[in-house]
């Protein structure tokens, strides 16, 4: 398909910049850009992103960071039906995707609001292609799929961390999940089956609204140097100086003073 007419700067009010190389830097905020997509599609992701500043404690954003929408490839983004979401900045809070594991909970308040609005959202623990950016389409509805591993991998991450229902995230929808989630769902208060399209949708605000009710957690050192670790281990999986790093990292961690510093928390 040839590139729609159709194209926006802002969504809901909000300028929508592209913020990747060479224009400006990832996790910056970029510069204005004209996003090409169809018209009905447009409409949806200002849906979303309205829906949003009234869920998130933070409100209105100022910056949407996107890494393009149509782009003339097969897929969704060839049909003018797909954008990839990079960051959203507020005036006091920015939120990058590629911090997901530095705090999945905010993270997963977002993807859950994205997912009321879009069948298909594949984001940080799908794979890493979509480590730095939620894509986002319209090619599947707005449903729960046992079968669906990107819902399944938000399901069971949800569970863990937003509900503290720890569950294996493997993107398996098996026992441990099934009963994880109904567990969930009786305390608060719902009941029927995920896969009944209001159920799904009412269980996703309950997500974002839990997920942005709850306090920004204070990390403890000890906390922060896991984070280190396993983002290093995450984002430095195929990199030959991946070694490197974590000698470095180690010598710092094993040393006497910052292990018995480190004991202090403890
Ligand atoms: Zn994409």
């Amino acid at each position: 398909m040839s590139r729609p007419q159709n194209y926006f700067t802002e969504l809901s009010g909000i300028p929508v910049h592209y913020a990747r190389p060479p224009v400006a830097p990832y996790a910056t905020r970029g510069r204005s850009y004209r996003f090409y997509c169809l018209e009905a599609f447009e409409q949806k992701l200002a849906a979303c992103f309205e829906e949003l500043w009234q869920v998130c404690p933070y409100g209105q954003a100022e910056v949407i960071t996107s890494a393009g929408a149509y782009v003339n490839k097969a897929g969704y983004h060839g049909l003018g039906r797909g954008f990839d979401l990079d960051a959203i900045f507020w005036p006091d809070k920015d939120f990058i995707t590629l911090d997901y594991p530095s705090n999945p909970v905010f993270y997963l308040g977002i993807e859950a609001i994205i997912r009321r609005h879009f069948g298909t959202v594949l984001g940080y623990l799908y794979n890493r292609a979509h480590h730095d950016h939620f894509h986002i389409d319209d090619g599947s509805s707005v449903a729960f799929s046992r079968t669906s591993k990107s819902r399944v991998l938000f399901l069971q991450s949800a569970l863990t961390h937003v509900f503290a229902e720890p569950v294996l995230i493997d993107g398996i929808y098996g026992n441990q999940t099934s009963t994880a989630t109904y567990k969930i769902l009786n305390d608060i208060g719902l009941s029927g089956d995920l896969e009944d399209d209001a159920l799904w949708s009412q269980f996703l605000l309950s997500i974002s609204e839990s997920a942005f009710g709850q306090a920004l957690p204070e990390l403890s050192p000890p906390e922060i140097l896991r984070n280190l670790y396993t983002t290093i281990d995450t984002e430095l999986a195929d990199s030959e100086s991946r070694k490197r790093i974590e000698t470095v990292l180690n010598v710092f961690v094993d040393h006497e003073q910052t292990q018995e510093w480190l004991g202090t928390f403890e």
